[in-house]
């Protein structure tokens, strides 16, 4: 009996119908349109000869202005009742998980259809069908637990979230004391896994000591989901069927200035604490995911926070000159003003520590090829390609003296 759910890790709940042609019409109707927010995660199980099955994903019902709650803030109601759909996207990014199988498949037969905002994927067999490659709550905790057996690491449970969950920093000291500290954290808008996916590669191939010299020298502290809650209970099953646990009123890239976050209130009481311990840091990277920039592929940088000199716009200018000339993940020149009012990430903590900041938008759907100069859809394993080039450039970055 041919059977589709969202009730796994990573799933997210949607409206599903068997149509009378025998396809699956897939609803997801926890997210909002327009913003950060949209995935869908379907699993289809069944026997062998009820394949192949044609899958339809439709994107979400709008929001509409009386469907945003009363406090939300403004620009929260905005992205929800936003007129965007990045159907037409979705035939760069959808994978798949076959059942049984350890790696997710970039689904290379995914049908657009824009005028009726659907995509169509025909199913060789049982799996779960993603509109993007997750990174669950069971690879988090496994990430945090390898990384407490780990000599090379200290993890620090540095807050706890709404619901009480511990938010953790893993700490992988250099071989040179002197060496400035990069951060890197992630997660803090549910739905953007690609940041996490990097974080668990970097933790591991540091760890592994796989990396270069110069990027072993220096220390590394990583935050691998600052929304906890929100990687725990994804877009909403956890809580209740047709619930949006995570739909926050206000955006926490928006909050640092004020902390009313308790996730981000941890963030800030840890940054502190460690430059109060007399910790030097040099560099932070905060990794997020756009969605339809189809002019930006691979990363794309912020290139300062809100009223930085000039001398400071040239430094971060010059860092993600370095990154493009040392990694092949996306074309130059991506890089632009992050115009927040001072109350983004990057804009505290270069107040706080006068180092480098930059908001990293990971695209899910495109990636530039360095070496056809062009874009080319995304596949599963490209965050990965990233790290193995990332690290070390960092690593050369500091070494040069760019501090
Ligand atoms: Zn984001």
């Amino acid at each position: 009996m041919l059977e589709v759910d969202y009730l796994f890790d990573g799933g997210t709940p949607c409206d599903v119908e068997r149509r009378r042609d025998g396809s699956i019409f897939c609803r997801p109707f926890s997210t909002v349109s327009g913003t950060q927010h949209f995935a869908c995660g379907v699993r289809v199980s069944g026997d062998a000869d009820e394949f192949p099955v044609k899958l339809t994903v439709a994107w979400p019902r709008r929001w509409r202005g009386e469907d945003v709650p009363v406090g939300f803030e403004p620009e929260i109601a905005r992205r929800m009742t936003a007129p965007d759909s990045f159907v037409r996207v979705l035939h760069r990014c959808c994978v798949f998980l076959p059942r049984g199988g350890e790696r997710w498949e970039r689904l290379i037969n995914v049908g657009v259809d824009e005028g009726s905002e659907t995509a169509s994927v025909v199913l060789s067999g049982p799996g779960v069908v993603a509109t993007q490659r997750p990174y669950t709550w069971a690879e988090h905790r496994s990430l945090i637990g390898w990384a407490r057996e780990q000599p090379a690491c200290v993890v620090d449970e540095i807050g706890r979230s709404r619901e009480g969950l511990p938010i953790h920093a893993v700490t992988i000291a250099g071989s040179d004391a002197r060496a400035p500290t990069v951060w890197v954290q992630a997660y803090q808008h549910v739905t953007e896994y690609t940041g996490p996916i990097v974080i668990d590669a970097m933790a591991r191939r540091l760890a592994a000591r796989e990396a270069s010299e110069a990027a072993s020298r220096l220390t590394w502290q990583f935050v691998p989901a600052v929304d906890i809650g929100g990687l725990r209970y994804g877009v909403g099953y956890h809580v209740g069927p047709r619930s949006s646990a995570c739909v926050r009123d206000r955006n926490p890239n928006r909050d640092w200035h004020e902390g009313t976050w308790p996730e981000v209130a941890a963030v800030r009481s840890f940054i502190e604490a460690e430059l109060e311990a007399g910790r030097r840091y040099g560099l932070a990277l905060d990794l997020h995911n756009g969605w339809d920039r189809a002019h930006t592929s691979g990363a794309c940088y912020t290139v300062h926070p809100d009223s930085a000199g000039v001398d400071y716009v040239n430094r971060q200018r010059s860092f993600v000159d370095w990154m493009y000339d040392h990694t092949d993940h996306t074309e130059p020149g991506q890089y632009w003003q992050h115009d927040t009012a001072g109350r983004s990430f990057t804009s505290y903590f270069a107040q706080l520590t006068g180092a480098l900041a930059h908001t990293v938008e990971f695209s899910r759907h495109l990636w530039w090829e360095r070496a056809s100069r062009s874009y080319r859809p995304i596949e599963p394993t490209d965050p990965e390609r990233f790290v193995a080039q990332a690290v070390d450039a960092i690593g050369g970055y500091f070494d040069r003296s760019h501090v």
